[in-house]
């Protein structure tokens, strides 16, 4: 198994999940068909299913001309039920925790909600996968939308809970601006100083800077990080009486960041 980035739009990334012994593969979240059949032809493989993580337009936005090109009556898209209406060509509505089979692999759902009110990550445990669109980034987390702090922080402590090594590919090259913050709210961190450096080199070399780890992510990311000291006094200077309940700090930090 492998995993190609396509890049889409401006920022975003797509995803070929990609099972080389049968040649198939599946997309994640794609606003550009063109160039993801570009990737999957250009790989040897044919595209047989399409992972959407939420409804946003720069996610599912080449859904329909995905599905036209391709003209495959057995395509399958997979999405979370409960925002079926806003999936274009759904045909495998998810529910939470619910196991799928694609490109030969084995994948589960985990609903993660609050920068939409229906994302999903897509989680390969065999081989130490997950798929985290706007939810968790590299370095950061997704906007809050159609949800709260308090739901927010509960999604992106169910990814945190995902086995140290797992693998991380989420939907933006956000990590260099992710990562600005961050420092502005733990200057300490000794793990982050360094991130800062290795993720400058990558940017420099024309490179993406995922995958990201959960390893990595609960050592730098300030929204993992709702215990630590540093990160909570540098939040109470600019939020006079903020307490140490992780939600505050949660929502306080993305405040911040909302801004910055
Ligand atoms: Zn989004
Ligand atoms: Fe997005």
């Amino acid at each position: 198994m492998r995993v190609l980035h396509v890049d889409q739009l401006f920022d975003n990334y797509a995803y070929l999940l990609i099972d080389e012994a049968a040649a198939v593969a599946a997309a994640v979240d794609v606003a550009e068909a063109d160039s993801v059949l570009a990737a999957a032809s250009e790989a040897g493989v044919s595209i047989k299913a399409l992972l959407c993580t939420h409804h946003h337009f720069d996610h599912v936005g080449g859904n329909e001309a995905l599905i036209g090109l391709l003209g495959d009556p057995g395509l399958e898209v997979f999405g979370y039920a409960g925002d079926a209406a806003r999936i274009p060509g759904i045909t495998h509505p998810l529910a939470d925790g619910e196991s799928f089979e694609i490109a030969g692999l084995r994948g589960c759902s985990i609903f993660i909600p609050a920068h939409t009110s229906g994302h999903l990550a897509y989680y390969f445990e065999s081989q130490g996968v997950v798929f985290t669109g706007d939810t968790l980034f590299a370095g950061g987390c997704g906007r809050v939308f159609e949800g709260d702090a308090a739901q927010m922080k509960a999604s992106l402590d169910r990814l945190a809970a995902l086995p140290d090594s797992t693998k991380v590919y989420c939907g933006h090259e956000y990590t260099q601006q992710n990562l600005d913050f961050a420092l502005s709210v733990e200057p300490g961190n000794q793990a982050l100083q360094e991130r800062v450096r290795a993720v400058a080199e990558l940017r420099e070399a024309g490179k993406p800077t995922l995958p990201t780890t959960i390893a990595l992510e609960k050592q730098t990311n300030p929204f993992l990080r709702c215990n630590s000291e540093e990160l909570r006094a540098s939040l109470a200077k600019r939020f006079p009486g903020l307490s140490d309940d992780p939600v505050e700090i949660f929502a306080a930090a993305r405040r911040l960041k909302d801004d910055f």
